[in-house]
């Protein structure tokens, strides 16, 4: 009789948030298709977030990945309109955390590994509980995962300069970090909340047996390289870094009629290479002011465009992120300036709330992204060789357009704030000029340079190829359930 031997199984957690969702589903995706694993996938959901209205997303993973969602947190009771997006994630994981082991308990075969992304890393405690392997995936960058590693560990004084008199952070090894490109915890340092769950997260990380993230060798050799090195990062913990990116969700084929859109039948009758994409992501909206100048900055600069837009809000710039905004009945928002819609209807389109992003910027007629720099959207434009503005708007965007702009010249930033804090429409309209405009320079480069990334990534991901490696090392892991760590540390 012929044995057939049993399936790894693991499990993957994913937080609230589309960029957090996305990323995890693919990883999971990858496990499956490449290593014929059992996959669960445990999403937590909140009654307001955008996951369970996006429900086409999971139709495409649903044959593959055993998706359960988690009962909704509800934490409305302990959230105040002030509280950091960090801290309210923070707490949603931690009110699931109960459910969750609850939840894996029941799995059958137990899995052999636990997978969080960044705010998931309480459930260590029950992965430890099951004998699971625990892993931690970071959906960011490889500099953004260099800063959280160090954050328990900072120079006192490196931080003091950096907050008050707004000096470069120092990351052991790594770029310096400048004042204007910081994350949102520094803006706030009095927020002790904010700065203890921050640093509670790089401690806990630290003790995973491996840390994947979502980038490769090409794109941040010295920052990985200062993540291994035992003099620097590497230093404060001996935690395994496995870059394992792009992962991203592919594009469907033009053709296929269920990812049609407006947006991609208006694309196909432009010029190649020819519109600009606004979006802020899952989360990000804008003040009225800002909109407004925005809509201004579009219009002067004559370029075509796809903009999906949201109603504005004030006091935060990131008001999508734990709710959902409804479609005005028309589709036509009456928060843009007067006539906009009419004046600028042979040019652009505008699409309310949400597109499907990974089809437009597929999409030949895209040139270039305006864009808040989730990571996500990064990568999904790396991945399509359509160079970026920059307009980041919370988290870790600013880190993100400083890797995009000063560190491999692939964007522009659109952000010379003016009074109020609002990007004056002559800004914007120069922005987009610097990189959709054939004859300027900045936009020749930015062009040749995400080509050249696309490469890259494509190189990191085939068999042989630096995060295809990775990944296999991983799924020997969870197959083996030993880790060179754990050899290394029993060995000791
Ligand atoms: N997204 C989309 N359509 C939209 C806005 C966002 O499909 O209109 C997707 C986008 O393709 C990306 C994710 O949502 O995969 C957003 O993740 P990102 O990390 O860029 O930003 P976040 O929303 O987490 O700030």
């Amino acid at each position: 009789m012929e044995v057939v031997p049993t399936k790894t199984h693991i499990a993957l957690l994913a937080s609230p948030g589309m960029g957090h969702l996305i990323p995890v589903l693919e990883l999971g995706q990858r496990f499956a298709v490449h290593h014929r694993f059992l996959v669960t996938i445990f999403v937590v959901t909140t009654n307001a977030s955008t996951a369970k209205s996006q429900l086409p997303l999971y139709s495409s993973y649903r044959d593959l990945l055993n998706i359960v969602f988690l009962p909704p947190v509800d934490v409305s009771d302990l959230v105040t309109d002030s509280m950091a997006i960090v801290s309210q994630l923070v707490l949603i994981m931690r009110h699931a955390m109960p459910i969750l082991r609850t939840e894996i308990a029941e799995l059958k075969p137990c899995p052999s590994a636990l997978m969080v992304d960044l705010f998931g890393t309480e459930a260590f405690k029950i992965a430890e509980e099951f004998g699971m392997l625990k892993y931690m995936f970071d959906t960011g960058n490889a500099w953004f995962l260099a800063l959280s590693l160090y954050y328990p560990h900072q120079d006192e004084t490196n931080k003091h300069g950096h907050v008050y008199l707004h000096k470069p952070l120092n990351i052991p090894g790594c770029a310096p970090l400048e004042y204007e490109d910081t994350v949102d915890l520094y803006f706030q340092p009095e927020d002790r909340a904010l700065q203890d769950d921050f640093a509670k997260m790089g401690l806990d990380m630290a003790r995973a047996d491996g840390i994947l993230v979502n980038s490769w060798e090409y794109l941040e050799p010295k920052t990985l390289k200062a993540l291994r090195d035992p003099n620097l990062l590497g230093r404060l913990s001996s935690v395994p870094v496995h870059p394992v990116g792009p992962l991203i969700r592919p594009a469907k084929p033009v053709k296929d009629p269920v990812s049609r859109s407006a947006a991609l039948d208006w694309l196909d009758l432009q010029p190649a290479g020819s519109v600009l994409y606004v979006s802020f992501g899952s989360g990000g909206t804008l003040t009225a002011d800002q909109l407004t100048e925005l809509a201004w900055g579009l219009e002067l600069s004559q370029q075509r465009f796809v903009w999906v837009v949201r109603p504005p809000i004030e006091g935060s710039a990131f008001g999508s992120f734990f709710r959902q905004d409804k479609r005005t009945e028309d589709g036509t928002p009456d928060y843009l300036p007067d006539g906009f819609v009419s004046r600028t209807r042979e040019v652009g389109l505008v699409v309310e709330m949400w597109a499907p992003q990974t089809e437009v910027l597929a999409h030949q007629s895209v040139g270039g992204f305006l864009s808040h720099c989730g990571w996500n959207s990064t990568l999904e434009s790396i991945i399509n060789g359509v160079p970026m503005i920059c307009w980041p708007l919370y988290a870790e965007q600013g880190m993100n357009t400083a890797v995009l702009t000063d560190h491999l010249g692939m964007a522009t930033r659109a952000r010379e704030v003016g009074p109020g804090g609002v990007v004056g429409r002559e800004v914007i309209e120069k922005a987009i000029r610097r990189v959709m405009d054939e004859d300027e320079e900045h936009g020749r480069l930015a062009r040749a340079k995400v080509l050249e990334l696309k490469h890259s990534a494509e190189v990191a991901l085939a068999k042989g190829g630096s995060s295809h490696g990775s990944l296999e090392r991983v799924a020997k892991e969870c197959k083996t359930g030993r880790t060179d760590l754990r050899e290394r540390a029993r060995g000791a």
